[in-house]
């Protein structure tokens, strides 16, 4: 039989966090050349694929970084979580009649389970569903890129994030599938805009460019019980809540099981290589290095968080 220590809330030590970020990144970068960039489109192909960056910031505002956190990347589908914060912000609880909460086990970009539900995405993250939040976002605002965009620049406080011309060029170059998922939720009446409108406001959220330090500022709202130090993020209480469960069941596509077992933490992921994670009540994390694993997550990145939240007994489980 195996002694128990007492369980006891685990607080994230600052003092030793820079050695164990140090340890973390010599460790990762070890697995350089394991993975594969996104390659459908040419300038997401042509990324170094060996870098790494990490930012970590606590609800206190204190900020740790190592690697390359301060270079910019795509943030491809971590675009998903702040275009579904916006939604539920303005809209609340109705979004739930147009996407459900539930994982779909299937990759990112299928069209398989739309039909046979009957137009109702299985959650805001996978590329059907974000359709959907797009849409929704359409409805309430005529430049929604824009709106998502403000948005963002308001919550890492950095008007420099923004959508970057030369990516939503190739995302929409390159985005058939998109482009029937949307044909395909306008014949099952759950596309509200014109295809093209929304499909523009999808691509460009898509090719929003961010750095992993701005990525922690901008989701510790979501560590913060809907708070930063920049913002007052929700207007409804729980907001915060809603979106942690659905980033800890939907955050990594069909890889989420695997990802809650080794790191245990709510996040969301992107094809440019980023992930983003919550401590609630601690802090939030940002990861990048662009090399990915067969299901579209950064495959550094993963290793990181797990490292993480190992050498500092910080998992929410
Ligand atoms: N732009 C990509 C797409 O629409 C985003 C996918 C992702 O990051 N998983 O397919």
């Amino acid at each position: 039989m195996t002694l128990c220590t007492p369980y006891q809330t685990q607080q994230l030590d600052t003092n030793t966090l820079p050695e164990v970020m140090e340890r973390i990144y010599r460790e990762v970068v070890e697995d350089y050349g394991k993975g594969k960039v996104a390659d459908y489109i040419p300038v997401l192909k042509e990324v170094n694929p060996r870098q790494f960056g990490m930012a970590l910031r606590t609800i206190d505002g204190e900020e740790f970084s190592i690697g390359q956190a301060s270079a910019p990347f795509s943030i491809q589908s971590i675009s998903k979580l702040f275009a579904l914060m916006l939604a539920l912000d303005i809209y609340g609880e109705e979004i739930w009649e147009r996407v459900g909460r539930e994982p779909s086990g299937m990759r990112f970009n299928s069209l398989l389970l739309l039909e046979s539900e009957g137009g109702i995405p299985r959650n805001p993250f996978i590329n059907a569903g974000a359709i959907v939040i797009s849409d929704i976002i359409a409805a309430y605002s005529s430049i929604p890129a824009k709106r998502i965009q403000d948005f963002i620049a308001g919550l890492s406080n950095n008007p420099d994030n923004r959508i970057d011309p030369v990516v939503a060029a190739g995302e929409k170059a390159t985005g058939f599938l998109n482009t029937a998922i949307a044909n395909l939720l306008k014949a099952l009446n759950n596309l509200h805009s014109d295809v093209d409108r929304t499909l523009d406001c999808y691509f460009k959220q898509c090719a929003i460019s961010m750095n992993c330090i701005d990525l922690a500022r901008a989701t510790e709202c979501l560590a913060n019980r809907g708070c930063s130090n920049f913002n007052s993020c929700f207007s409804a209480n729980n907001t915060h809540k809603r979106i942690n469960a659905i980033m800890l069941t939907c955050g990594l596509y069909d890889a989420v099981g695997n990802f809650a077992y080794h790191v245990g933490l709510p996040a969301k992921s992107g094809v440019g290589g980023g992930i983003v994670a919550v401590a609630p009540g601690q802090y939030s994390v940002a990861v990048w290095s662009p090399e990915l694993d067969d299901y579209g997550n950064s495959l550094l990145g993963q290793a990181a968080l797990e490292k993480l939240t190992s050498y500092t007994q910080t998992s929410v489980f």
